[in-house]
């Protein structure tokens, strides 16, 4: 069995707060949020990163849980989608994952001041 907490958390092996899920994608909240809506959408089965060959399906169900967080998070006014690839980019947690943050207005740059 996968020693990965994402793999666990996206099936239900370890309770967590489930936002929104499909057959193939999982939408949970982060455990330390950075903005007031902070929401991880990561493919129930395990890539490392965008780097992986992720079947076009999978993508399309994470595109689809984006949406819906949106939607059930209220977030019309917009939103910022991230995902972090390598060491380089700070990706601490190697199962693929998208973060999707709102509900406050986020400025115009792509990265911290
Ligand atoms: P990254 O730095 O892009 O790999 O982001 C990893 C994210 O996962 C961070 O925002 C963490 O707060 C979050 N995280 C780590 N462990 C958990 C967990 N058990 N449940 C929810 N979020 C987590
Ligand atoms: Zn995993």
């Amino acid at each position: 069995m996968s020693d990965c907490i994402f793999c666990k958390l996206a099936n239900h092996e370890i309770p967590t707060n489930v936002v929104y899920e499909n057959d193939l994608a999982c939408a949970f909240e982060d455990a330390e949020p950075q903005a007031p809506v902070h929401v991880l959408v990561v493919p129930k089965k395990h890539y490392v990163n965008m780097t992986d060959d992720i079947p076009a399906e999978t993508l399309a169900a994470m595109a689809e849980a984006v949406r819906e967080v949106a939607r059930i998070k209220d977030l019309g006014d917009g939103f910022r989608l991230i995902s972090n690839a390598g060491a380089a980019a700070g990706q601490t947690v190697m199962h693929l994952h998208w973060h999707i943050m709102g509900g406050k207005n986020l400025g115009e740059g792509l990265l911290p001041e």
